[in-house]
């Protein structure tokens, strides 16, 4: 975006193998890989990744010397008009923005979604300009890093999903991390078109002290929405969804539902598009995904299930008895009590650990409930199917990071599918 809009560019990344590199020589940009140099502070601006820590040595160096530095999302938003749908929180995100985009994309075709979700706000920012399209509307998913360097960045609607503890290896505290993410809604100036989840007491707290924002829960506490059970009904008693005739899992899915229908609402989309759209809808690879094989015993891929909160939500998504995969990689202390108090659930039968932070997992667990634990995800996986019974929910929502047996969590999630579906072969 920066090139075509005719600035000078100059790329620095520290990954001396970044997968970057040839886009950078097709497009004639210079720049170096595996350094920061002194070439990064002759500039008048700079362009950060949500990936670099605020803290790296090298950012207090550009900050010395008084550079502006902006986030990307920052960069981008100077270049359109469109109106943008910033969606943050600490679980739900990508799902909630595929959903809103999945609903809008019935009115408006140039509907493009960006973010944190893999493709860069710039990026569709380019393409709107390049491509000349109208009537584009940007929906965000938006992660604290992004919000860390934002200035003029002004959505014309935001939703907050919830916000519990994450990223503590980057933030002071949890006061830290809460206020880097409610900065999505500091410069938006008609409250109405901030939309929070009255159900979380943090957002709750803040949000209800400012007038006219839209809170949505499911509870009937507020009345934007009537919800009954699973339904979901508009002020006016029309139905709009029934969770249980969608493909979307679980008591925080149902909030994930909620939040859509409320954004949605604001574009002005009838009950029986979004109703249609909803329950269209294919929830995304390895979020609460069921593993399609022929067997008495479920299997779900909840891969992406990387902390405590979002394994929680997986958990109360299911009456069966459960065999729970918890392991694999933290860079931050681990917070032995928590896990305890919200994992030990009586529908748990069997827990099984695996990986680097498989032995704590263990010795927290041994005691109260029968306890497995294997280095190798593989062998782990082996093990949770051969003890599973008829009826039983083998559940992948290891509420760690993936990064010391895989790449990425889509990798893991997709070996858990490889094994089990081998298994059954
Ligand atoms: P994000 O983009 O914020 O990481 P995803 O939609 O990818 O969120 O979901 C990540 C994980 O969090 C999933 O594995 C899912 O089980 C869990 N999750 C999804 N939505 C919610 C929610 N509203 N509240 C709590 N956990 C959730």
């Amino acid at each position: 975006l920066a090139k075509f809009l005719n600035a000078s560019v100059y790329v620095s990344d520290i990954d001396k193998n970044s997968k970057n590199k040839k886009i950078l020589i097709k497009e004639k940009i210079p720049f170096e890989l595996g350094e920061h140099s002194e070439k990064c502070i002759k500039t008048d601006l700079v362009i950060i990744s949500p990936g670099i820590n605020p803290k790296n040595e090298f950012i207090a160096k550009i900050k010395s010397k008084n550079i502006p530095i902006v986030s990307e999302i920052e960069f981008a938003s100077w270049f359109t008009k469109s109106p943008i749908i910033g969606i943050t929180g600490s679980n739900g995100k990508s799902t909630v923005v595929k959903l809103v985009n999945n609903i809008l994309l019935n009115k408006y075709k140039n509907s493009l979604i960006g973010g944190n979700i893999g493709i860069s706000f710039s990026e569709n920012v380019l393409k709107e300009k390049t491509n000349e399209l109208n009537n584009v509307i940007h929906i965000l998913e938006i992660s604290s890093f992004q919000l860390e360097n934002i200035y003029l960045f002004t959505p014309h609607l935001c939703c907050l999903l919830n916000i519990t503890e994450d990223h503590l290896d980057r933030y002071i505290d949890e006061n830290d991390y809460f206020n880097t993410k409610i900065k999505i809604s500091k410069n938006i100036k008609n409250s109405a078109n901030i939309i929070f989840n009255y159900d979380d007491k943090k957002l709750n707290n803040l949000f209800t002290k400012i007038k006219n924002t839209t809170p949505f829960s499911i509870t009937n506490k507020i009345s934007k929405l009537k919800i009954k059970g699973n339904k979901i009904f508009s002020k006016n008693n029309d139905l709009i969804v029934n969770q249980s005739q969608t493909k979307l899992i679980g008591k925080h899915n149902f909030y994930n539902i909620v939040a859509s229908i409320i954004i949605a609402k604001k574009f002005k989309i009838s009950n029986q598009i979004i109703s249609k759209s909803l329950t269209n809808f294919t929830p995304l690879e390895h979020r609460m995904e069921k593993v399609n094989i022929n067997s008495k015993i479920t299997f779900i891929n909840d891969s992406k299930g990387t902390n405590i909160f979002s394994t929680i939500s997986a958990i109360e998504s299911f009456k069966n008895d459960i065999i729970l995969i918890l392991g694999g990689y933290s860079n931050e202390k681990i917070n032995k009590s928590r896990i305890l108090k919200s994992l030990n659930k009586d529908k748990i039968k069997n827990v099984i650990c695996y990986g680097n932070v498989g032995p704590i997992l263990k010795s927290l667990f041994k005691d109260i409930k029968p306890t497995l634990y294997y280095k190798a995800f593989e062998k782990a996986i082996l093990n949770s199917i051969k003890i599973a019974k008829e009826g039983d929910v083998v559940l992948l929502s290891p509420a760690f990071k993936s990064f010391d047996q895989f790449k990425n969590f889509e990798e893991r999630g997709n070996k858990f599918k490889e094994i089990v579906k081998n298994y059954y072969a």
